[in-house]
């Protein structure tokens, strides 16, 4: 790895400061990275012999070993977004931090936060988010836990009245939680269903944490990954509650027992609160695939067999061979290409809040980012899901090892495609909404596109004439890779498919017929964003990219060495998507066949012109080791060294004869 190092065309430390914003940061990140390294509880690699029950056990003292920290270091907000960073595992309080929280902030009233907000953030009360049912977690109004209001008592009374109504997945639910946001259906007094609205639940006594009378919790047992945290069951026995522990922000249950809309919940705000949780998730994509790839790179170079060109007696790395490389060095474009899509999201977001939500340009410009977001989460989550696992088999048989750190990863981050809108629904979703559809109508027929954003200028009408006359005329492999080309390769794509649909629509087809190809236009405006995003960071002066006046002059705050290898694997990411969905391109007919070639000739050679930068390119993300928790992505590249230290340590080796040959 040393070697390896040396060979880097560029200095990894200045890539780290891009990727954290400025070296400041990173010095900020190092700093909290000091005071963890010193915890031996934080050694993930201790954890990897320890069943569910072990592992949530593990996790309560990581807690409680966070909170100490907390207090004696005086970490603020900030920092401790950058502790779970570094500490990067699922522990219960995560839960009550993010969800709990973020659902007061956006259904209490000012009342109800003033009493719950401070209690929660100080883990006065540990809460959860309970709002999926055995039965039922996408479609929420089919929720069939009850909450049905006394007017006699002025009460609330909470049942779970069938097996298929008790609550079942909630993080936090089982063991940990004292406080739910439990998601019910209101019954008025007259037997009237209101609707599914969020109550506050106490769980759990907050003396001695035993169970409240007619409240059943119970952890749901061992999950693919993030056993840590115990996601839970709650059944419910005619639980009374008071009435004003209705979340009432945007509702009012009065005394009387009607139902009033207190405001309308503004769709703007809504939009922007969903489009800063879904830069998380593409930012956690970017972060996934860094961790990944860090073990997938470093283990790919200390790992030899068999020689270059079949020499039996030097072996090589596997880096060394061209498909490892393709199946390794992918994900490393991807992971850039995903943290420079997180922030051109989040300049979106400041813009859009910075804007202010009333004018109806911000209105318009709201709901397309909230169609591109969507689109995104269940684009990144996708293909990350994809390629952590095609980095786990490229590390072989140790990547079957839990001490490789990867099944762990990768166990923890499929949950991603599933939660916060399940990937296909979601897309659904998006597309019942139609608001891809819409905005494709509306710029078709309007013609001009002032208001809408960069992302969506692909829908605006073309004639024929001017379809028949665009066509790419690289020859070379050189050609179509410079990011004009590939670019407007996928406007056309994302247009030619969304025309397709649009017309089927028009024609009469049900939507529900129709759920594939609504598939494939989120997917290719999801990917058009991501290119765009990973274009736009290195080029941010070229506002018409496809144009090929497009003002190609480099980013001024990215050293040129950095520059360059950023610029291939840009490259390297648009032209391997390019590849994959080769068919969708064609269809488009601004590529020809003629190009699936060139396409794929300029990644092999990208791949070439990478390998020397490969360690040099994960090392700038600059994740230690205790967070990698792999003895094959190691920084000092002691491979078998670790793999025979953890081995010899676990369990079953502790004695010769194993208790078990009785
Ligand atoms: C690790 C983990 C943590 C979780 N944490 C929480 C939590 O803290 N709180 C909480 O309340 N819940 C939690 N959940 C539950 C989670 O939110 C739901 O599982 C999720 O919303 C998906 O719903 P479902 O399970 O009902 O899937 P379903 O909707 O039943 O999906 C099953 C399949 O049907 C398909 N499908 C369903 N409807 C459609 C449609 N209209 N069009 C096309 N395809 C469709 C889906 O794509 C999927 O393939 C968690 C789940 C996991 C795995």
């Amino acid at each position: 790895l040393a070697r390896e190092r040396s060979l880097a065309s560029f200095t990894p430390r200045h890539l780290t400061h891009l990727l954290d914003g400025s070296a400041e940061h990173t010095e900020r990140v190092e700093a909290v990275r000091r005071i963890l390294d010193r915890e031996p509880l934080l050694d993930k690699s201790a954890s990897y012999h320890l069943d569910h029950e072990g592992q949530y056990l593990r996790a309560l003292k990581v807690m409680e070993r966070v909170r100490a920290l907390r207090e004696e270091h005086r970490w603020s907000a900030g920092d401790m977004n950058i502790v779970w960073q570094e500490i990067y595992e699922g522990v219960p309080s995560l839960l009550n931090d993010d969800l709990f929280l973020k659902t007061l902030r956006d259904q209490a009233t000012d009342e109800q936060q003033k009493n719950w907000i401070p209690l929660a953030k100080n883990w006065a009360i540990l809460g959860c988010y309970a709002q999926t049912e055995m039965g039922h977690g996408s479609n929420v109004r089919g929720i069939e836990t009850t909450a049905t209001y006394l007017p006699a008592t002025d009460e609330l009374e909470l049942n779970t009245p069938s097996l298929s109504s008790i609550k079942w997945w909630p993080g936090a639910l089982g063991k940990t939680a004292n406080v739910a946001i439990v998601f019910a259906q209101l019954v008025l007094a007259d037997g009237t269903r209101a609707g599914v609205f969020p109550f506050m639940l106490q769980l759990r006594s907050f003396v001695d944490h035993t169970l409240l009378p007619g409240v059943e919790t119970g952890d749901i047992g061992p999950k693919i990954g993030f056993n840590g945290v115990d996601n839970g069951y709650l059944a419910l026995r005619s639980v009374r509650i008071p009435r004003a522990n209705m979340l009432q922000r945007h509702n009012e249950l009065t005394r009387s027992g009607e139902l009033r809309r207190r405001s309308q919940m503004d769709q703007r705000l809504v939009y922007v609160t969903l489009l800063y949780a879904r830069v998380n998730i593409v930012a956690g994509a970017s972060t996934a695939l860094a961790q990944g790839s860090t073990i997938a790179v470093r283990y790919s170079i200390v790992r030899r067999q068999f020689g270059q060109d079949g020499s039996t007696t030097t072996e090589s790395p596997v880096l060394d061979h061209q498909s490892q490389q393709h199946r390794v060095l992918t994900p490393v474009s991807e992971a850039y290409a995903f943290h420079f899509t997180g922030q051109r999201m989040l300049q979106l977001y400041h813009r859009l809040v910075s804007a202010g939500l009333a004018a109806d340009e911000a209105k318009s410009l709201l709901a397309e980012s909230h169609a591109t977001a969507s689109a995104l989460k269940a684009y990144v989550t996708d293909v990350t899901s994809g390629s952590l696992e095609q980095m786990r088999r490229a590390c072989g048989g140790h990547g079957y090892s839990r001490f490789s750190g990867m099944p762990d990863l990768l166990g923890m981050y499929v949950q991603n495609n599933t939660v916060e809108g399940e990937n296909h629904v979601m897309a659904q979703q998006a597309g019942k909404s139609r608001v891809l559809i819409k905005r494709y109508q509306q710029l078709q027929s309007s013609g001009h596109g002032a208001e809408t954003t960069t992302d969506y200028r692909y829908m605006l009408p073309v004639t024929t004439e001017q379809l028949e006359a665009d066509r790419c005329t690289a020859m070379r492999a050189d050609e179509i890779r410079d990011p004009r080309v590939y670019l407007h390769a996928f406007e056309r794509r994302a247009a030619h498919h969304i025309g397709m649909l649009h017309r089927r629509l028009s024609q009469g087809a049900p939507f529900a017929e129709c759920h594939v190809d609504v598939e494939r236009i989120v997917r290719a405006h999801a990917e058009l964003y991501a290119v765009y995003s990973f274009v736009e960071a290195l080029y941010p002066h070229a506002n018409t990219w496809t144009s090929a006046s497009a003002d190609m002059t480099p980013a001024a705050n990215i050293a040129p060495p950095v520059h360059s290898v950023l610029r291939r694997l840009c490259d390297l990411f648009a032209l391997s998507r390019l590849v994959a969905n080769l068919g969708d391109h064609l269809e488009a007919s601004y590529l020809q066949s003629t190009h699936g070639p060139l396409a794929r000739a300029a990644v092999r050679r990208l791949l070439q012109e990478l390998r020397p930068d490969a360690v040099a390119l994960v090392d700038a993300f600059n994740i230690p080791d205790r967070r990698l928790g792999s003895a094959l992505g190691r920084w000092d590249g002691r491979v078998y060294e670790a793999m025979a230290a953890m081995a010899q340590a676990g369990p079953l080796n502790r004695t010769d004869v194993t208790t078990g040959y009785q």
